[in-house]
This record gives C-alpha cells, sequence and structure tokens, in this order.
C-alpha cells in the first residue's frame, strides 16, 4: 500500500457483484485504489471501468474477444492480459493488495487458488470454487486472509468474531425463499426462466438469481458455510425469513444467538470484504427500523425444492460430488435459462449426474477440472433425455 490506499483486483468486474465493489471503491477512492480488472467477455463493460477507475491492468477470459475494437479504448498504458490463466495471474502481481472474487461459477477457481497462495487478501463472493475446492484451500488460507462476501458468510463471520469455535452450536443460514416460494411440485413444473428471474430482494446475476429459485443457492450455501467455517454440515440449518433483513444467526452452546441484520444492499458484505477489520461510512442507506414490517421465520420445504435436499447430500458424502453436483447445476440451470428443460430438470440432472458420479477425495485441481469436465458430459446427456 504505497499511498496507504489498498490497491484492489476485481475479477469479474462487469457483473452484479463486480460493478457494486467498483461502486464501494468509487466511495471509498481515499482508502481504496482499483488497480487490476477482468471480465469474461465484455470488453465494452471492461474498457469502461478501466477508463473511470484509472486501472493499470485488465484481463479477458475469453481469447474469442481478445481483438474486439472495445479493447483499443483501453487507457494509456493499461496492460492486458488474455485468457484465463492470465486472469487468475492477474490476482498475484505484487501490485494488488486484495482480490474481489467476483467470477461467476467453477471458473473461479484457480484464481481463488493463485491469491490465496500468493497471500492476499481475498473479498471472496465465488461461492461455487469454495463448494468444489474448499478441500485445496481452506488449509491453505491464514486467519483473516479470506473474508467471505456472500451476504450469509458475511454476517456469520461477523457474528463469530471474538468468539470461540468450540462454542459454536449451529450456524443458521436465512433464506428469502425464492421467487417460488409456497408452490408444490405440479405448480413448479410450469415456472419459467422469467419469472424466476424477478427475485423478491435482491437483484443479482441471471446464474444465482434461478439458483434462488431452485433453493441451489441455499445448498451451495451449506456446502461453502462447511468450508468455511468447519461446521458440520448438519449443523447448518436453513430458515426462511421472507424479509431479509437477518443475514444469518450463529447459535452458541449456550443457547444464545447473535445475528447480523442490515438493508438488502450487497455493498455492505463487498465493502466488509475490503474494510476488515475495521469498518467504513455506509454505501447504501440506513434502514429505518421502525417503519419495518414483523419478521418471519419458517422451515424450507425441502421435498418441493429438492436442490437443497441434494446440496445436503453432496456435503455430507464430501469429496468430489459437491464439484460433481455443481457442475451438473451450471449446466441445468444455464439449459432452463435457455428454455432447453423445465424447472424441475434442474433437480433430475443434478441427480441423475450425482448417481453416476465416483467420488473421490480432493486431492488437486487438475482432478477437480476432470471431475468437472465429466460432469458437465454426464449433465449434458441427461439434458438431452429430458
Ligand atoms: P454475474 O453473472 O453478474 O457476473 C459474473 C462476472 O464473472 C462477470 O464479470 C463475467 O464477465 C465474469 N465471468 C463469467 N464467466 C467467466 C469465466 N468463465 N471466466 C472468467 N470470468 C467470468 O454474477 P454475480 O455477480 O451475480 O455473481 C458472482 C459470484 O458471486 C457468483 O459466484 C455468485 O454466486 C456470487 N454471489 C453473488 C451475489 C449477488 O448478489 N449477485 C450474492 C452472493 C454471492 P462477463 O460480464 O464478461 O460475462
Ligand atoms: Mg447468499
Amino acid at each position: 500500500m504505497p499511498d496507504g490506499r489498498l490497491r484492489v483486483a476485481v475479477l469479474g468486474c462487469t457483473g452484479s457483484i463486480g460493478t457494486q465493489a467498483l461502486d464501494v471503491c468509487a466511495q471509498h477512492a481515499d482508502k481504496l485504489r482499483v488497480v487490476a480488472l477482468t471480465a469474461h467477455s465484455s470488453t465494452d463493460a471492461l474498457v469502461k471501468a478501466a477508463r473511470a477507475h484509472g486501472a493499470r491492468f485488465v484481463g479477458i477470459a475469453d481469447t474469442a474477444h481478445a481483438t474486439d475494437t472495445a479493447l483499443q479504448e483501453l487507457p494509456e498504458g493499461c496492460e492486458l492480459f488474455v485468457g484465463s490463466e492470465a486472469c487468475a495471474e492477474l490476482g498475484c502481481l505484487d501490485e494488488v493488495d486484495c482480490v474481489v472474487l467476483a467470477v461467476v461459477g467453477f471458473a473461479g477457481i484457480e484464481a481463488a487458488l493463485k491469491a490465496i497462495a500468493a497471500g492476499k487478501t481475498v473479498a471472496y463472493a465465488n461461492k461455487e470454487s469454495l463448494v468444489c475446492g474448499g478441500d485445496l484451500l481452506m488449509p491453505q488460507v491464514s486467519a483473516g486472509q479470506l473474508v467471505p462476501v456472500d451476504s450469509e458468510h458475511s454476517a456469520i463471520f461477523q457474528c463469530l468474531q471474538g468468539e470461540r469455535d468450540v462454542d459454536v452450536r449451529r450456524l443458521w443460514l436465512t433464506c428469502s425463499g425464492g421467487p417460488f416460494y409456497g408452490l408444490g411440485r405440479e405448480e413448479l413444473a410450469h415456472v419459467t426462466a422469467a419469472q424466476a428471474l424477478a427475485h423478491p430482494t435482491w437483484t443479482m446475476g441471471a446464474k444465482i438469481t434461478i439458483d434462488c429459485a431452485t433453493l441451489m443457492n441455499k445448498g451451495l450455501e451449506v456446502l461453502e458455510a462447511h468450508h468455511l467455517f468447519g461446521v458440520d454440515i448438519d449443523d447448518i440449518r436453513v430458515l426462511i425469513h421472507r424479509q431479509s433483513r437477518i443475514h444469518s444467526m450463529v447459535e452458541f452452546v449456550d443457547g444464545s444467538v447473535k445475528a447480523q441484520l442490515g438493508p438488502s444492499d450487497m455493498r455492505i458484505a463487498i465493502q466488509y470484504g475490503m474494510s476488515y477489520p475495521q469498518r467504513w461510512d455506509a454505501p447504501c442507506e440506513p434502514q429505518d427500523w421502525c417503519q419495518e414490517p414483523a419478521l418471519s421465520f419458517g422451515k424450507a420445504d425441502e421435498v418441493a425444492f429438492g436442490c437443497l435436499r441434494l446440496a445436503r447430500e453432496a456435503g455430507r458424502a464430501g469429496g468430489t460430488l459437491p464439484c460433481a453436483m455443481n457442475a451438473a447445476n451450471e449446466v441445468a440451470n444455464d439449459a432452463f435459462r435457455r428454455g432447453a428443460c423445465g424447472f424441475l430438470d434442474i433437480e433430475r440432472i443434478v441427480a441423475s449426474v450425482m448417481h453416476e458420479t465416483c467420488v473421490e477425495r480432493v486431492e488437486s485441481l487438475q482432478q477437480l477440472r476432470d471431475c468437472d469436465a465429466r460432469a458437465r458430459e454426464a449433465a449434458r446427456r441427461a439434458l438431452a433425455e429430458v
């Protein structure tokens, strides 16, 4: 931090989390300096962000977009990296102190492993890489190096400050229930991607929005919490809480429960990912708690929303099964968005791929890549049969 400002790389800067991270950087320009940015294929948006924030390094993961004319407008002296490996390297540059990992999907895993190995602090949003690679990643993480950005995990991380691991009884992950809360299987069979994309409380990228509708998002989050906090899968409970004000809770052995509350605005968790262990001025309007409706709680329906049940099963089995499950879900989620399968087919495809997966202990990134590729292939075959 040569000028006292934290030097930030935002990997996946053109997405929902990435653009909100850049907004936080702009609001705290006295504390944060954007030095590196990456995107997959959105070169226009990448160049715009690089110009607005004066980035010195940019990366484009999809080589097919390396010659887009938009890239000619990069700021003077800005260095361009091309390809997914090169993008992962951007987080390891000497000029970077903190990586905001905002890539979506398994694709973020290499950048995650590299940034952690390089000793960078990571504001971690890319839950899929933790679900698949937590066994490889977590043993390398030093205290305070990885700060979760997912709102539930940020909440739990905050509740755990100053507490001892042995005093934790269980975690309560709150869940809005998604747009199809309360529907049964017969109705779920006919819902569309457009309906699913109308999420009640959060505005997010398309993939996670569909995951919220199937509750696979909550399933991924159970596994994410398991890796981040070392808590058994069955001690992580899902709590339906429609208002999304309580972001999650920790129950301690003495019966006391700590919760973290706040507006439904991801910028708070993203900012904490960069400010930790400090707190900085809020990046959004405060909540007027006098005006809030009553908070409600309920149980998740794991029969209607089978993806949550499947994720728990994958978490209990461990090894490479969560990686296979995640890959199948990425394929099925994408197919549903394209209208190539129905809502309940997502769960069917994931179940079928899990069923044919031969579970191994996680030992290397290459093994996870192979598992991911095989599971995608199996998911495409299952998709062709629905
Ligand atoms: P988006 O789809 O909005 O953005 C994804 C970003 O990753 C974009 O910058 C995209 O670039 C880039 N990207 C996509 N595919 C690849 C790839 N193969 N290689 C490298 N970069 C890629 O996603 P979100 O911002 O919604 O989510 C990001 C992560 O954060 C996910 O893991 C999600 O689960 C997690 N998360 C998101 C929340 C939210 O509110 N959105 C809340 C909690 C967690 P391009 O624009 O060029 O395609
Ligand atoms: Mg979440």
